[in-house]
């Protein structure tokens, strides 16, 4: 069996359904279908989630939210009108976003939950509907009764371990075909909470371990997995065809769009395969994400980076000797709940890597200050305006000298490196640089390592 996932792209209007609907009939063992909410049609336009999460914003600011939700019912309308499709499903839509209006608002990210996954909800009835239309034995299978159940920590919510056992019993039982919403479960109290953004490929994940699907397939709007982000080096042509789990974990950690990083660990642990292939191109054989590969020594796989980095320096003479530093500075964050990404150190200092959007202004002075008082250290900064560029291969374990020569390259281009990191997995190699010279850093680690492609 094939658990399928299509992105928001997929499900953007009349004619992405159809191929939809074309892809899974095209294959009997594609069983169970996971959806996104409707993406942007076009550049200018607004997905259906962002439109659902200003339209949540305005509700509790007490405003009207009348046009929001005729503009997202008339995103799924438009869906209906030009498959056909009975009308009683946009009635049915609308009912359910002005139910989910109406809720209790005294806990705002309950309420802005309920209201988010109503774009993939209404996705997966839609879809439904579409593949009814066809003639197909197929149903809409609501996550809250398959038993997909999430930890109450609304848009960061984590799965419930019982949640393998639930829905495996669900999805067994039947021989339609299932449309099933991503991004979303339910709490033990029965509340709706979501995954981080981008989440349906977490959903998809989990319901291929779930069934221990023989490939869970993540279709999207790209041939394939590229090792460069194109935007960045727009002449990168030839995609991945297979990577490994780690690497493919190690770079969508870091910037690469096209998979979810949570979205690896549920495949991972049942050794399940991912595919990513393209919904405009069903025949394209995308990318394979596997337990293991045959690998070429000093083959780096991709290169990936992202910027929003914060550093915070420490410097204290004899560090080193002082036992519980590490310990007692990551107790500062912890106690400001701010995660931290990397922390790679020398004997007398130690860098703090943390994503901004963790660390506002007033958090940054709390911290500041704490280091100062209970670390007592030479100097301390606190830097934004880092980016972070990940060079990913299992042939770096095998070779001497990856590191050289990836150094050597941004030298040559003038990057100055902040900051250097070696996973203990030895499978990337971390730089930190400052976010002006990313796309310099990306382009000479992609001719230094991709030269001959
Ligand atoms: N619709 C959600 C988002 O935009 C989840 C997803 O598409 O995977 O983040």
């Amino acid at each position: 069996m094939k658990v399928c996932k299509f992105g928001g792209s997929s499900v953007a209007n009349a004619a992405q359904v159809t191929k939809i609907v074309d892809i899974v009939l095209s294959d009997p063992d594609r069983k169970i279908v996971v959806v996104s909410a409707p993406g942007k049609r076009h550049s200018g336009d607004t997905k259906v989630t962002d439109m659902l999460i200003a339209c949540a914003e305005r509700a509790l600011k007490g405003e009207s939210c009348e046009a929001a939700v005729q503009a997202i019912v008339e995103r799924y309308a438009e869906i209906q009108r030009d498959l056909n499709l009975p009308d009683g499903i946009v009635a049915e839509i609308e009912k359910d976003l002005r139910f989910r209006l109406a809720g209790d608002r005294s806990h705002p990210g309950i309420f802005m939950d309920s209201m988010k996954a109503a774009g993939e909800d209404n996705s997966a009835k839609i879809v439904a509907q579409a593949f009814i239309a066809r003639g197909v034995a197929a149903r809409y299978l609501n996550p809250g009764d398959a038993g997909l159940l999430l930890s109450s920590d609304f848009g960061q919510a984590k799965l419930l371990e019982e949640s393998y056992h639930n829905l495996a019993r669900s999805l067994q039982e039947t021989d339609d075909i299932i449309i099933f919403p991503g991004f979303f479960g339910v709490t033990r109290e029965g509340k709706i909470a979501t995954f981080p953004r981008g989440g349906s490929d977490i959903t998809g994940s989990i319901l291929a371990a779930a069934v221990k699907a023989d490939v869970y397939e993540n279709f999207t709007d790209v041939d394939s997995v590229y090792p460069v982000d194109p935007r960045l080096v727009p002449e990168v042509k030839k995609g991945i065809e297979t990577m490994t789990y780690r690497e493919m974990r190690e770079l969508s950690y870091a910037g690469f769009g096209v998979f979810h990083d949570e979205a690896v660990i549920p495949a991972v642990k049942a050794g399940i395969p991912i595919n990513v292939r393209n919904t405009n191109h069903p025949h394209a054989p995308g990318t394979m994400i596997v337990q293991t590969r045959r690998v070429v020594p000093g083959h780096v796989v991709g290169i990936a980076s992202a910027d929003g980095f914060t550093n915070i320096f420490v410097d204290k003479y004899m560090m080193n000797r002082e036992v519980g530093f590490g310990r007692r500075l990551l107790q500062i964050l912890e106690a400001e709940n701010v995660p931290y990404e990397h922390m790679p150190s020398g004997i007398d200092n130690v860098s703090v890597v943390i994503q901004t959007r963790h660390f506002d202004e007033a958090t940054q002075q709390r911290v500041l200050a704490r280091i100062k008082q209970d670390l007592h250290p030479d100097a301390v900064t606190i830097e934004p305006g880092y980016a972070l560029i990940m060079l990913v291969g299992e042939g770096l374990y095998y070779t001497v000298g990856m590191a050289a020569k990836a150094t050597r390259s941004l030298a040559d281009a003038g990057v100055n490196i902040e900051m250097i990191n070696q996973g203990s997995s030895e499978i990337s190699l971390m730089f930190g640089v400052r976010a002006e010279c990313r796309t310099q850093a990306v382009r000479a680690l992609y001719n230094a390592f991709f030269d001959d492609e």
